[in-house]
């Protein structure tokens, strides 16, 4: 998402004449795109900005701005701690930096704007977007689901969706750049809501535009996710069969704490559904561990949903404590120690389960879309399947954005490894 604000930002920035530099002291402005999901996401902002003080000493007048999640949620703390930050700006208010460029050629003071909108989409405004193969496409902004542990309803405010037509208006202008591959985003895609239709029909409408050769989105919650959206996964053979699903713990005391909606049972049952349309579909997920109050017992019925349904990848978090929302306030917070060991427990366990994944494909033919010349040897590709895992494998005649048959030899940690098969037929992934 943020990829995606920064690519808004620039877009912004360039109708002000202003081009991107990889060379930090070479800008005129430098604006740090910040997230405040956790801690250590709002640390590595704080660690940049004392560097970025650094350089601004020497370059006075360089624009120094701080966008987002922490501008909306710190901007006092950042106001008071650090006055030379010149621009605060939350994430509804991107459309001021033309504004704020002009009347800094003048001079003036700090320039804070963190309102949020109940309407903001920036439905008519396109990214810049650099070479590439996927292309992120926002289509909804904010959340309502207020889980207890989450800053993000507070940082980024209510939910609200573009229209259908803006997103495939941005899709066919991201294929016409040359993007063959689309993210759509949103803290809860699912929740997409527009007189025109939901999820579905956008996905559908996606779909259709010619060039796409593949869609992914992220993220769902589980709760919003019906048969009518796995239906049209089925039956959209552009439609990646990857889903996130993030579960965040398996305990329903814990999930009912952090006001997920959904019990243990119901999660499982949504796997199976998922699979009983389509059987080859990967899943992943997000989990916290150390939740307010999760006791050992709690934390093991975690590890056994993580076992019994098998994700194909997680991301693996302890529980920070993000001021102003709910579970900051419960007295039972869990010890740093024990959230260690708790993560690096889940942390094996999904290593194996990972591995044991991507064996299972050894023998299999996939699909494979060449995405970038591997890090290791400029003789291999390095592609990623539908359902997200990533393979290398020897160049012959193809190019980048080509989606190729590989079959696969070898897998190691998260990577498979294989040859190209030059068939005509595109073998689906084989489960
Ligand atoms: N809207 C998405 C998640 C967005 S945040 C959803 O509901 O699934 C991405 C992930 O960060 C969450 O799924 C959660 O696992 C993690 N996260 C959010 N707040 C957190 C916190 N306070 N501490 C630790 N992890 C957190
Ligand atoms: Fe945060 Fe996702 Fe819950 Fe919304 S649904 S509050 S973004 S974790």
């Amino acid at each position: 998402m943020n990829v995606y604000d920064s690519e808004l930002v620039g877009s912004l920035l360039e109708e002000c004449d202003y081009t991107l530099t990889q060379d930090m002291s070479e800008a005129d402005a430098v604006f740090l795109n910040t997230c405040a999901i956790r801690e250590k996401a709002e640390e590595t902002v704080h660690n940049r900005l004392d560097n970025l003080h650094v350089l601004k000493r020497t370059k006075p007048n360089m624009i120094l701005g701080v966008l987002g999640c922490m501008a909306q949620n710190l901007k006092d703390d950042i106001l008071e701690s650090r006055p030379y930050v010149d621009v605060i700006l939350g994430p509804d208010s991107y459309r001021r930096i033309p504004e704020i460029i002009k009347a800094r050629q003048g001079e003036m003071d700090n320039f804070v704007d963190t309102r949020l909108s109940k309407f903001e989409v920036y439905d008519d405004l396109f990214p810049s977007r650099h070479d590439g193969v996927n292309a992120w496409i926002s289509i909804m902004r904010g959340c309502d689901k207020f889980c207890t542990f989450c800053i993000v309803p507070f940082t980024r405010g209510r939910e609200r969706s573009r229209s259908i037509q803006s997103v495939v208006d941005e899709t066919i202008n991201a294929v016409s750049q040359g993007f063959v591959e689309i993210t759509l985003l949103g803290q809860n895609v699912n929740s997409y809501r527009t007189p025109d239709g939901e999820f579905p029909e956008l996905l559908k409408a996606v779909a259709k535009v010619e060039g796409v050769k593949r869609i992914r989105y992220t993220s769902p919650h589980p709760q919003d996710i019906d048969d009518a959206l796995l239906e049209v996964m089925r039956d959209h053979s552009n439609i990646c069969n990857y889903i996130h699903l993030p579960l965040q713990a398996g305990s329903d005391r814990i999930l009912k704490r952090m006001n997920r909606t959904y019990t243990q049972q119901e999660f499982l049952d949504l796997v199976d559904k998922i699979y009983e349309y389509m059987p080859n579909c990967s899943i992943s997920t997000d989990i916290i561990v150390g939740f307010p109050g999760e006791t050992e017992d709690e934390f093991l019925e975690t590890l056994d949903v993580v076992k019994k349904v098998h994700f194909d990848s997680s991301f693996m978090f302890k529980y920070s404590s993000r001021p102003g929302t709910k579970a900051a306030e419960y007295t039972d917070q869990i010890s740093e120690d024990d959230k260690q060991n708790r993560l690096e427990r889940l942390i094996v366990l999904q290593r194996k389960n990972t591995l044991s994944a991507n064996l299972r494909h050894v023998g299999n033919t996939l699909s494979v879309m060449v995405e970038k010349v591997s890090k290791k040897s400029d003789s291999q590709w390095a592609g990623r399947t539908d359902g997200n895992m990533w393979v290398v494998f020897d160049k012959t005649d193809e190019q980048i954005k080509d989606i190729v048959n590989v079959k696969i030899e070898d897998a190691k940690g998260i990577t498979l490894f294989g040859s190209r098969i030059h068939t005509e037929e595109l073998i689906h992934e084989a489960a």
